[in-house]
Formats: C-alpha cells, structure tokens, sequence
C-alpha cells in the first residue's frame, strides 16, 4: 500500500490512497475503495480491511452527494448519512471521503482535537463546501488562521476540460485564475478555486498543502473517473485526531517523552 501524505498534517494521522496495495483487479485494479463502482463487494471489503490494518484507524464514511453538507462522527460508519464533509473529534476515528477526480480537502486544528474531509467535485467546489468544512471546525472551537489543510489528488488544470458555460461560472465566482485554456476549450483549476474557498473562510494560504497530482495524468497511481469513462475505482482521503495537545499539557517539567 502506498499512502500519499502531506507535511502539514504530520501531526495527524492522514493520507491519500492510491491504486497500490489492493485485492481488486481491472479495472478496479487494485486498492479500489469504492462499494457501488460494479466491483466484488468482497475484495471491496478486502481492500477496507488492508487500510484498516495499515493505518490502525476507524473509516467515517458518508453518502456523497456533490453538496456541501458537514456531518460531525463519534465513530467509524459506512456510508448512509448523505453528505459531501466528515468532522471527527474521536481518536483513532478519521474522517473519510472517497474521490475519483472529485477533489478531496483535509482540515486540521493544531489546537484542538477536531479534523475533517471533504468532497468537492465542481458542484461543492462552487458551492463552496471547503468553507463549510471550516466552518464545521469552528463550531468545535477551532480559528479558522491557525488551520491547516491539505488539497489531495484530483483532476488537475492540465486534463479537466469543461463547457465554456461552466468555466464562465467559475470565473465570475473566483477570478480568471481558476480558468486555464482557449476560450473555446476551457480547462477549470479546482485546486485553485478550492484554495480560495478556504482563504475565503479564512484561513491563511500559507498553511494548505496542494498537492499538484492530477488522477486523470497519473494512470498507474490514480483513478479517474473521466479517464476511465466512469469505469474505475475509489480513492480516499482521510485525516484522524492527533493525540492532540493535552498530552503535551499533561506532562510535567522533567518527564520525558511518551512512548
Ligand atoms: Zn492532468
């Protein structure tokens, strides 16, 4: 298994998954993580298990529906509940989206224990469903300066051609930035567009990771639903509590590290 991870978030358990390390074959082949994509719901169930023991974590999962809904989790969950953001406040519980070019979004107080996913495809990305992830944070008692976020792997500026009618959208809501291409055969930046969202809600630019890996480029890595012609896998993104801060307040001068 091969877990793409960022700097930022070294405090929390987090990572991306890619296609390594999977029971699955082609063209779901192999760590293929989504349960409704025409794939053996037991290698599905296999794949789960392999990320379940390599990270030692609990899966918060949701019904995603490109809005821009944020459910808060106590515990591990198969997808039932509709949403489009996990917050986790439970050690040993992360917050999960699954992602086939869709862009997922991982959010982290370094003060607190609260953490959350987030899907965004162009619907949530417009809709703005990073900065309800923030805003998610905040009512854990989170300041939305002191975050840090990553942007994983998704259809990058390079490969996601959309209708001049939609890059127009984009453009107003964000600025020109977030369009890439010729006028007749625009390409759309989420990544972008999904930093801007969060900087929208406050949070500093400086503090997001974006990670750059386009899934319609790197084949051998990623699924991508365009690509592959919606015939393709799930990857995940997912981020966990840390052990948070009170053990480093619990500690008395003098004692040395935990194990
Ligand atoms: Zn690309």
């Amino acid at each position: 298994m091969r877990l793409l991870t960022s700097d930022r978030l070294a405090a929390f358990p987090h990572g991306f998954t890619t296609r390594a390390g999977g029971a699955s074959a082609p063209p779901w082949d192999t760590l293929n993580l989504g349960g409704a994509v025409g794939d053996e719901p037991l290698r599905v169930d296999e794949n789960w298990r392999r990320l379940e023991a390599a990270t030692g974590l609990g899966f918060a999962r949701v019904r995603q529906v490109h809005g821009s809904r944020v459910v808060r989790v106590a515990a591990a969950t198969a997808p039932a509940e509709e949403a489009d953001g996990v917050v986790s406040v439970a050690r040993g519980v992360a917050a999960c989206v699954s992602v086939a070019d869709c862009v997922p979004v991982l959010l982290a107080d370094p003060e607190g224990r609260a953490v959350a996913a987030v899907h965004a495809g162009w619907r949530g990305t417009i809709e703005l469903a990073a900065a309800e992830g923030v805003r998610a944070l905040e009512r854990e008692g989170a300041e939305p300066g002191r975050l840090v976020a990553a942007i994983g792997p998704s259809i990058g500026p390079c490969c996601y051609e959309v209708a001049p009618e939609l890059a127009e959208r984009f453009r107003r809501r964000f600025g020109p930035e977030v369009v890439r291409g010729a006028p007749g055969a625009p390409r759309l930046d989420l990544w972008r567009a999904n930093l801007l969202a969060l900087e929208e809600a406050g949070v500093r630019a400086e503090r997001v990771d974006v990670l750059g890996r386009c899934t319609a480029c790197e084949r051998e890595t990623f699924f991508s639903h365009r690509r592959d012609a919606g015939r393709t896998g799930r990857q995940v993104g997912f981020i966990a509590p840390a052990a948070g801060p009170s053990v480093a307040h619990w500690r008395r001068p003098g004692e040395g590290p935990l194990p």
